[in-house]
């Protein structure tokens, strides 16, 4: 048994070795990503629930890294926000998105808004408004079709949210909260930001056709999400049973692997072009 639980020892050591060695090499690669032009954009589809057309679309970065292979952004982007290699990769996001939804429009398709994910450190950047100003000076975009994602935890600093969110607001762009349920913010203290959209999370939407709690806690976030005039998305949407459900909930814009996954630009114009111009 002592052998055993020095074996146990040894492995543990080990494995922390490896997760060192894996996330330093990440940071090394990292590094050079945006330069070697390893990262490219997906976007995935956000429906009108009751007519199943797209409405708009959220961007996920990808990372083909030649030496790694493919990389989650659930795995590289902490470690780009810990070495504050975030800020350049989040800018390079933030112009390629607004580059990719002006040309969509310049095509003459329907016009939606896309949104994009803002890290921690980004929203904490007082450069980060400037930033955004310019790059839509850049692409030309109508900044009422751009949306920056921001998560509860962001708010946490009423004074600091507050102000960068008004300075948002000034430059015409919406905000959703993302992953809403997950933080401990509450509905009410939400209401007194200006906040465009509240996106439920995933881990409520999935099981709300086998979990009551599950579909109870949505039905409420949607009920009083409605009430405070917010727009409502339900995220993770992955059966025809949680769909729904949503609807039935008076949800009807939804984002999961049931109605579309993540995909390259041209698609989406391929989709929009299925679409009524507007
Ligand atoms: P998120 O912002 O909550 O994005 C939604 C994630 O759920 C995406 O994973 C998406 O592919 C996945 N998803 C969508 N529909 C379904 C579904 O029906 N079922 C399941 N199981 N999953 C679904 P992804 O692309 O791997 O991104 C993971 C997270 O990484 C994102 O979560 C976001 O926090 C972060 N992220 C991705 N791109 C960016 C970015 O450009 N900037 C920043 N700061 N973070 C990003
Ligand atoms: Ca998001
Ligand atoms: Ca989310
Ligand atoms: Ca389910």
């Amino acid at each position: 048994a002592k052998s055993e639980g020095g074996n146990q020892i040894q492995f543990y050591e080990a494995r922390f070795q490896e997760e060192i060695h894996r996330k330093m090499e990440i940071e090394r690669r990292l590094r050079k990503a945006i330069d070697r032009e390893e990262f490219y954009l997906n976007y995935q589809p956000v429906f009108n629930g009751i007519d199943r057309t797209i409405k708009g679309v959220e961007c996920l970065i990808r990372w083909q890294s030649p030496e790694l292979g493919r990389v989650s952004p659930a795995e590289f982007i902490p470690i780009a926000e810990e070495t504050g290699m975030i800020h350049a990769i989040g800018e390079w996001v933030m112009l390629e998105a607004c580059r990719a939804n002006k040309r969509w429009q310049d095509d003459g398709l329907m016009k939606i808004p896309v949104a994009v994910n803002l890290s921690t450190q980004q929203f904490n950047d007082g450069k980060i408004i400037e930033r955004i100003e310019n790059i839509l000076k850049e692409t030309g975009l109508d900044p009422k079709y751009l949306v920056v994602e921001i998560t509860e935890s962001m708010t946490m600093n009423k004074h600091h949210a507050l102000m960068m969110l008004k300075n948002l607001k000034r430059l015409g762009v919406s905000i959703a909260i993302d992953d809403f349920g997950t933080g401990y913010s509450s509905l009410s203290y939400l209401s007194e930001l200006p906040i465009d959209k509240l996106k439920v999370d995933q881990s409520f939407v999935k099981k709300m056709d086998t979990h009551g709690v599950n579909a109870s806690i949505v039905h409420t976030i949607i009920t009083m999400a409605e009430n405070l005039k917010l727009e409502v998305i339900a995220e993770g949407v992955e059966t025809e049973a949680e769909f729904g459900l949503l609807l039935r909930y008076g949800c009807n814009t939804m984002q999961g692997y049931l109605l579309g996954r993540p995909m390259e630009a041209a698609q989406i114009a391929e989709q929009l072009k299925l679409s009524k111009p507007t």
